[in-house]
């Protein structure tokens, strides 16, 4: 008897070393996950808020959609909460077509910017078909979709001749943690935003794939990135990411994570620290060649 009555103990005492670090999962707050796709040459993120909202803005080259469609179904998302157009041009909203054919999507942010491409034509052909209402984005702009996650547009179309300079920016804050996110915007814009907003942020998407159009070292000095996200694809026709920003990014002392070389790119948070997961490491892409 008094033997099987050691047996329950211990039985008891394993089940609760069991049970324990479940309850104690169960407590932990809901991450946000900021996962930067891997699309070659473009940009293509999903932010999957702490209460469950799917936010995906842009969806690189037409060619990358059906990659995009693989990446979100993968990450469970069933329902396009919003979908964000930061601007017209070819690498960011090419794949958005076969999204909107995939995927249910609930509202579109634009900028309102047209481009006489006819990637820009299929786009808004396909909005229409499925009548997704559209929100054009505006300056200072709050995006209420998750009340635990505070999403501001510092920049957007204002009669620019430039796609690029259209280009919606934005700041995600999570509790003490905060995501810049640059699209495609030129040192110009640049230059407006530091004077009117507070840039700090830990985590940076890098404006312009990298190139010598933006991310000035005065711009950089003033986000303090700890982490810096490229979106380029290997060996592409423009040269990116450029020498210049690559040292500005090492003068500031940033950890710097190019998708080309990483494949997508995961930023995990509990709005105080942050993970980066990442697809591949940086040696078994160099094995691959
Ligand atoms: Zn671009």
């Amino acid at each position: 008897m008094q033997r099987h009555l050691n047996i329950f103990i211990l039985i008891m005492i394993i089940a609760s070393t069991i049970i324990i670090p479940v309850q104690i999962n169960a407590q932990q707050q809901p991450d946000l996950d900021v996962h930067f796709i891997d699309v070659g040459q473009g940009d293509s993120m999903l932010i999957q808020t702490p209460s469950g909202k799917n936010v995906l803005v842009d969806g690189g080259r037409p060619k990358a959609g059906k990659k995009v469609v693989k990446f979100l179904k993968k990450q469970n998302v069933g329902k396009i909460d919003l979908m964000i157009a930061t601007h017209p041009d070819i690498d960011h909203i090419g794949g958005l077509i076969q999204v909107m054919k995939a995927f249910e999507v609930k509202r579109i942010l634009d900028t309102g910017k047209m481009n006489s491409t006819r990637t820009y034509a299929r786009y808004v052909s396909q909005i229409i078909k499925q009548q997704i209402p559209i929100d054009i984005a505006r300056q200072n702009d709050l995006i209420k979709l998750d009340p635990k996650l505070k999403v501001r547009i510092l920049n957007t179309n204002k009669g620019s001749k430039s796609t690029n300079k259209s280009s919606i920016v934005m700041k995600v804050t999570f509790k003490e943690l905060d995501f810049l996110l640059m699209s495609d915007v030129a040192k110009e814009q640049e230059k407006k935003l530091l004077k009117k907003y507070e840039l700090d942020a830990e985590i940076l998407k890098v404006a312009h794939h990298g190139s010598h159009t933006s991310t000035s070292l005065e711009f950089l000095q003033e986000v303090d990135p700890k982490a810096a996200i490229l979106t380029y694809g290997k060996n592409n026709d423009f040269g990116h990411p450029v020498d210049r920003v690559m040292e500005n990014l090492r003068k500031v002392d940033t950890a710097i994570y190019p998708t080309a070389t990483f494949g997508n790119i995961t930023v995990r948070t509990n709005g105080k620290g942050y993970v980066i997961l990442n697809e591949k490491s940086p040696t078994s892409s160099l094995k691959a060649g």
